[in-house]
């Protein structure tokens, strides 16, 4: 028996409904808010994620599928979509169509990493990128779009939106530089990573998840005290603009991302229903990235959703998975033959639905219908035919009425009983 490789997954049957609602609710909430889809390959040359998310990222250095192809070049899984999107919009000059260049996208991400609960190899993110703007309110309206869409997906009450600046070039060196004294004298008391990323990336500390580097961290500097006048009232603009879109934040001075290309806005939508991986979806600003992977001076914002999360927290809220309407349950041979022609006659009308093609009885039957989850099923037996009538069940309540044979009747009734 040949088993899928560790950490890359299978989506059955029962959970698509739920992705394809994340999707189809991500996707309409995206085109309101102006992003178009941009489609970006799966693989790409290594030096983009080096060059991005910065060499001694976790990522960088210890997650990602590279590879030397046939041809002898360095390629590599991406394990996140900003850089690949940053690098189309350069690659194709969509700056010059597009000055703000508002783009979105849904797909597969890699990473070599330990595989737990909302942690794969393979796993997927909602991606959102604005190019070509550096404003508070573009910050602010790209966060309103990450907290409507767990709004729509009616997970607000799972999660907390947090948000902190990690400054821009003038005032981040300061800060580390503080930073440094600091770690120096807490050494001991690190984690080995935490320990060997004082000399490469300090800043990467603050995001150590260990226990013990959380309680010695808890002592150190915060960023927001050594942000420069231009960074805090940038800051302080976005804030103000978010509470008056009514948009829920909380400020965590102590956010910091794993990625080098962060600067000024970061935010995390955090949920403490998963775990360890308390991080649902995650973005921020990056003023400097395409420049780094060299493209021109164009700054811009986005964000990644986990979809696995995503899924995990709609389970955790009692969300059915329903991709059905109804079932239409039949029993002897005349129910079946006309059973089969109101099937394919409310299926043409948009009703979706399945119908038994076994001689079952009718508990065997309902059995089938509420491991489907449907909230209604039609009863279609000789007795009904004879009377010219079907029966509605709702399996919610338990409840049954009778309904004439006629489709437009039948489907008022299942858009009524049915669950929205
Ligand atoms: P974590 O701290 O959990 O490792 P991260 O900071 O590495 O997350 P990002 O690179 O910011 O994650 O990716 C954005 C989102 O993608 C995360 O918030 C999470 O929901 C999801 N994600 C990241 N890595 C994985 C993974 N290995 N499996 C499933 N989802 C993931
Ligand atoms: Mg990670």
């Amino acid at each position: 028996m040949i088993r899928a490789v560790k950490g890359f997954r299978d989506v059955l049957p029962e959970e698509a409904p739920l992705w394809r609602r994340v999707e189809e609710t991500a996707r309409d909430l995206f085109e309101a808010y102006g992003y178009s889809e941009l489609r970006i390959p799966v693989l790409e040359k290594t030096e983009l994620f080096e060059r991005s998310l910065g060499i001694t990222s976790d990522i960088v250095e210890k997650e990602m599928y590279t590879f030397k192809d046939k041809g002898g070049e360095s390629v590599t899984l991406r394990p996140e979509a900003t850089a690949s999107m940053a690098r189309a919009y350069i690659e194709h000059a969509l700056y010059h169509s597009d000055p703000v260049g508002k783009y979105y996208y849904f797909g597969p991400m890699f990473r070599h990493e330990r595989p737990q609960a909302g942690r794969l190899r393979q796993f997927h993110q909602l991606d959102v990128e604005a190019f070509g703007y550096m404003s508070p309110s573009l910050d602010a309206e790209v966060i309103a779009l990450l907290s409507t869409l767990y709004r729509r997906l009616h997970l607000s009450q799972l999660t907390t939106l947090e948000i902190n600046s990690l400054g821009c070039k003038e005032c981040r060196p300061v800060f580390r530089d503080c930073l440094l004294q600091f770690l120096e004298k807490v050494r001991g008391g690190l984690c080995p990573d935490c320990q060997s990323r004082i000399e490469r990336n300090p800043l990467r500390v603050l995001d150590c998840k260990r226990e013990g580097c959380r309680r010695v961290m808890e002592e150190a500097p915060v960023i927001s005290q050594y942000l420069c006048p231009s960074c805090q009232e940038y800051q302080e603009e976005v804030l103000l603009l978010l509470e008056d879109l009514g948009i829920p934040y909380s400020l965590n001075p102590r956010l910091v991302r794993g990625l080098d290309y962060y600067t000024r806005t970061v935010f995390e939508l955090v949920t403490p229903h998963l775990g360890a991986q308390n991080a649902v979806a995650a973005g921020g600003r990056y003023d400097d990235l395409l420049q780094q992977i060299g493209g021109r001076d164009i700054p811009g914002i986005g964000f990644a959703v986990g979809m696995e999360r995503t899924i995990l927290l709609l389970e955790k809220g009692g969300e059915v998975p329903r991709s059905l309407d109804c079932y239409l349950a039949v029993l002897g041979p005349s129910a079946l033959k006309v059973g089969m022609k109101l099937a394919q006659g409310l299926r043409e009308r948009g009703i979706r639905l399945e119908i038994t093609h076994e001689e079952k009885s009718l508990k065997a039957q309902l059995r089938r219908a509420s491991k489907l989850k449907v909230p209604i099923v039609l009863i279609l037996g000789e007795e009904e035919l004879k009377k010219g009538g079907i029966i509605v069940r709702n399996m919610d309540e338990g409840t049954q009425t009778w309904c004439p044979l006629e489709e437009d009747r039948l489907i008022a009734h299942v858009k009524r009983e049915g669950r929205p």
